[in-house]
């Protein structure tokens, strides 16, 4: 008898931490902004308002903007639960953009006050219930690139070490795709992070690769090469489920410059071209709005999504 209450008890762990799983993945295509659209501050809202309102505007994703972030927390715990409870009720789904004062690759002291900050993030995340916090990896400085990769990586594994002693499961490390050629963040190596640390959730970042390869992006096929490339190293699951930035990028021989509107057409990359090709993958993104108009460009990308879908459904394979 009371092996049998074990067994159900087991199952029930089981089923919820399935369920908990899925909650936290993108179960359909989502769209949203990367932090708090202007209008919405103007108009006096709270953050706990924004999951509602970004469901009245028809989004339902949010990435709270940690980026100016210490070493410490910077929003209470209580403010954060109220956030999760919100995005729960209004079924939007929370990342976070961790501290941009980050630097894995950097001296050693550097590295450790980066950790400390990647942890602070992740321990909010966790209150909040962000799945996943988007981070920068670091700089080249003067080390070899090989060698800056290897001490990012282990800067992450000893960082998701010490998430785990504190009990943090449900968060992952999103490391981006870089828009600077001195910043580490090619596609390669983030793919090689990924492939290395456990609990990590690729970003792609679009205009980023779009600046740091001089316009990569001209054709379907030059989007399709990405994926093909995700789906290759980190397997078709872990591709559906991509978490993606996205604006028109201005860029120099250095890399990304300045994040522009969807509508200035002199700026790549081309959302259309995106579109098809997530279409035809199947997959199910996260798609972060980082243009200057945040929240109207972002229902903008799912218009042209929802569009593609329709006019061209023999996308979905
Ligand atoms: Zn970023």
């Amino acid at each position: 008898m009371q092996s049998q209450t074990l067994k159900s008890q087991t199952l029930h762990q089981t089923v919820s931490r399935i369920k908990e799983k899925r909650r936290q993945m993108a179960d359909r295509p989502r769209f949203g902004p990367a932090g708090v659209p202007p209008l919405f501050k103007i108009r006096g809202a709270q953050l706990p308002d924004v999951p509602r309102l970004l469901r009245e505007e028809g989004l339902d994703a949010f990435e709270y903007e940690a980026v100016q972030w210490g070493q410490k927390p910077q929003i209470k715990q209580q403010n954060a639960e109220s956030l999760r409870i919100e995005a729960k009720k209004n079924d939007v789904l929370l990342s976070m953009h961790g501290s941009y004062y980050l630097n894995l690759s950097g001296k050693k002291e550097i590295v450790e006050a980066s950790k400390r900050r990647l942890i602070a993030c992740a321990t909010a995340a966790q209150w909040m219930g962000a799945y996943v916090v988007v981070f920068h990896t670091g700089f080249y400085g003067r080390l070899e690139k090989v060698y800056a990769l290897k001490t990012c990586i282990a800067a992450l594994k000893d960082t998701v070490e010490t998430m785990k002693t504190l009990g943090i499961q449900n968060v992952k490390l999103g490391p981006e795709t870089m828009g600077k050629v001195s910043q580490v963040g090619t596609l390669d190596e983030i793919l090689s992070i990924c492939e290395e640390v456990e609990q990590t959730q690729i970003v792609i970042d679009w205009s980023h690769m779009h600046a740091r390869y001089q316009g990569k992006f001209r054709k379907t096929e030059d989007f399709r090469g990405v994926i093909e490339e995700v789906e290759r190293r980190l397997g078709t699951e872990i591709t559906r489920n991509v978490h993606c930035h996205f604006s028109k990028i201005e860029y120099t021989d250095k890399g990304e410059r300045r994040h522009h509107i969807l509508d200035e057409s002199r700026y790549g990359p081309d959302f259309q071209m995106l579109a098809e090709v997530l279409l035809e993958f199947k997959i199910r993104p996260v798609i972060i709005c980082e243009t200057p108009i945040l929240d109207i460009d972002a229902l903008k990308m799912r218009d042209i999504f929802r569009n593609t879908q329709e006019k061209r459904p023999s996308l979905l394979r």
